[in-house]
């Protein structure tokens, strides 16, 4: 197997086609990972989340990570790294423009507010139903891949 570069381009593909993404985010030191859906438009990535623990942590450190994959074989795949910045897209004027530009981009999927957006029983107590857009502000992209030999 030989492992190479992909291109800015091919990158931004993998992140257009990936149906689930890993959001890496880190508070006091202590580093987590969830699974995640993304759209990706243009600098940033659009995103619909429940409040939560990755919310709260997310304000507090806005400095994310995030991982696509497309894994055909352990020799075949392809898998790119985003670093950026969280920003939240509140319900105010000055935000309006962002969150219709989000809503339009996960139209594009099925049920796109699933599973940001359901009852969930969490320990045996009912979550409260509070969501909302948010965006990470791309830095860097990489991307890498695996060709069989
Ligand atoms: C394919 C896929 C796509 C998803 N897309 C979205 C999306 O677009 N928007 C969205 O908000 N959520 C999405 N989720 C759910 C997401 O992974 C979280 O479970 C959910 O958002 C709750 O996160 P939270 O930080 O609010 O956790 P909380 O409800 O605050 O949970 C607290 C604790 O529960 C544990 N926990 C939380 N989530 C998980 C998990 N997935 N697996 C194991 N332990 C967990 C952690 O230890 C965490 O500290 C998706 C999940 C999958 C599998």
């Amino acid at each position: 197997m030989l492992i190479e570069s992909m291109t800015r381009k091919a990158s931004i593909d993998l992140l257009k086609r990936a149906r689930v993404a890993r959001l890496g985010y880190i508070q006091d030191g202590q580093p987590y990972i969830v699974p995640m859906s993304f759209e990706y438009d243009v600098d940033y990535l659009y995103g619909f989340s429940t409040e939560g623990h990755k919310t709260t942590w997310m304000r507090a450190n806005p400095r994310v990570c995030v991982e696509v994959d497309d894994l055909a074989t352990t020799e075949k795949w392809e898998t790119v790294i985003v670093l950026g910045q969280y920003e939240e897209l509140p319900n105010t004027d000055e935000h309006e423009a962002s969150r219709t530009h989000a809503h339009a981009l996960m139209q594009k999927r099925p049920a796109w507010w699933e599973p940001g957006y359901v009852k969930a029983i969490v320990d045996g107590k009912e979550r409260p139903l509070e969501a909302m857009y948010f965006r990470i502000r791309i830095a860097q992209i990489t991307g890498r891949r695996g060709i069989p030999s």
